[in-house]
């Protein structure tokens, strides 16, 4: 029933295989996190990376920015694989990764892919000799490598040098104008030397990470016209709660319909006691409205009027958005295709019935004056009219019967 399919083209890049998950070229856009956890507690790191990896991030990433931490990496995943938890893990080094991942060559290994920020490798000569080091690592284990350039720790020498060859133009361009160049040319440098070095263009991905919304859209723009390599997305410092998941949205949306983007990541900074898994779902969220990808169930409610009287019904969408979202887990392999349904849960009678008809299953619940009686439609048609205390336990009931008989083995048997 859901049409929200995109046919949006697709910037062309090469795939780059990270552990048992392709980024980039065919391949579905892919969605990745980062724990906030101390990786040399290895226990709350390996916790966290569950979590992230339950709730549907297909890569992780983890900070090694120390000795301890390098020497956790290795623990902590064995420890994921004896857990069953097979999500890929990178590793996020700044300025000491050249020497972690040689002191440490069990890190090196047990990480699918290492991320340079080439902003914080080393200054003058001996940031070309550590950006080398960290490259040959990577050659030497057969990992790929994100070149993630972030403005905030743009490379200043660069940035020197651009902004002098503007003053020598006749019409020097904005400043603004020369930090977008800069961003691009530290990505596209950094890849060329990688690729001197021996990392081919299939074990790149590259970044340019900005906090603004219209600066990220410039830079990422640019640097698709200009290569092949597969892009990691995603606004920097996106901030907290409406304004971090408006403005990654706002950003990213734009992006990915014009086919920009092979991988997310939402930086949303968790509410004090929120969980981390939030980042996970909002990128989700993105992938599955612009009809890019499909997770999980959507559940189309109504906003509410005038006209209900009660939150009923939005208590009922939320514990049916909540009750299928536990379900994911074992119905993905139950149920393959069932994160394409969609449950409509509508509040009174005046657009209730039309909604719900558009939907796999839907409810439209009693608006105020209205008889207290719940229509169900079932794949367009009405099936039963719900009345009395139990109206929620009944709907997930249908909606059980539901699953089961369209995607699941009744299916196959009424086939
Ligand atoms: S469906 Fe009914 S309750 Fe919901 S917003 Fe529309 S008029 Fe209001």
């Amino acid at each position: 029933m859901n049409s929200n399919v995109s046919s949006r083209p697709r910037h062309r890049t090469h795939t780059v295989r990270v552990g048992n998950i392709s980024v980039g070229g065919t391949a579905p856009v892919v969605v990745q996190s980062m724990t906030n956890t101390d990786t040399a507690d290895a226990e709350a790191t390996v916790q966290q990376v569950a979590q992230l990896a339950r709730a549907g991030s297909e890569l992780v990433r983890i900070t090694v920015n120390s000795e301890e931490a390098a020497d956790a990496v290795p623990r902590i995943r064995e420890r994921l694989d004896r857990m069953g938890v097979e999500v890929p893990l990178i590793g996020d080094f700044h300025f000491n990764g050249h020497k972690l991942l040689g002191k440490h060559p069990a890190c090196a290994e047990a990480l699918a892919k290492y991320r340079i920020n080439p902003g914080n490798v080393g200054r003058g000569k001996k940031r070309d000799e550590q950006f080398a080091t960290m490259i040959e690592t990577a050659c030497r284990h057969d990992k790929p490598v994100r070149i993630g350039v972030n403005w905030g720790s743009l490379d200043q020498e660069l940035v020197v040098r651009l902004m002098d060859e503007n003053t020598r133009r006749p019409q020097p361009r904005e400043s603004r104008d020369i930090i977008h160049e800069a961003m691009v040319t530290s990505a596209l440098e950094n890849a060329q030397r990688a690729e001197a070095l021996g990392l081919g263009a299939d074990r790149i991905i590259l970044s340019v990470k900005m906090s603004g919304v219209q600066d990220l859209i410039a830079v990422y723009q640019t640097l698709a016209g200009r290569c092949a390599y597969a892009l990691h997305l995603g606004l920097t410092e996106a901030g907290m709660g409406a304004k971090g998941i408006v403005a990654s949205t706002a950003a990213l949306a734009v992006l990915l319909q014009q086919g920009i983007g092979d991988t997310i990541r939402i930086s949303l900074t968790p509410e004090p006691g929120g969980s981390r898994t939030q980042e996970v779902l909002v990128a989700q969220e993105i992938l599955q409205s612009m009809g890019l990808r499909a997770f999980t169930p959507s559940v189309v409610a109504c906003p509410g009027c005038g006209r209900t009287s009660s939150d009923y019904f939005q208590k009922l969408a939320q514990d049916i958005q909540t009750y299928l979202r536990e379900q994911m887990p074992a119905w993905h392999r139950q149920y393959p295709g069932v994160e394409n349904m969609t449950v409509a849960v509508m509040g009174c009678v005046v657009n209730g019935p039309g909604e719900s008809k558009h939907a796999n299953i839907g409810i439209s619940l009693p608006g105020t004056g209205e008889r207290p009686v719940a229509p169900v439609y079932v794949d367009g048609e009405k099936t039963v009219t719900l009345k009395g205390d139990h109206i929620a336990q009944e709907f997930q009931q249908l909606v059980n019967t539901y699953v089961r008989k369209t995607y699941g083995a009744e299916r196959e048997a009424a086939d």
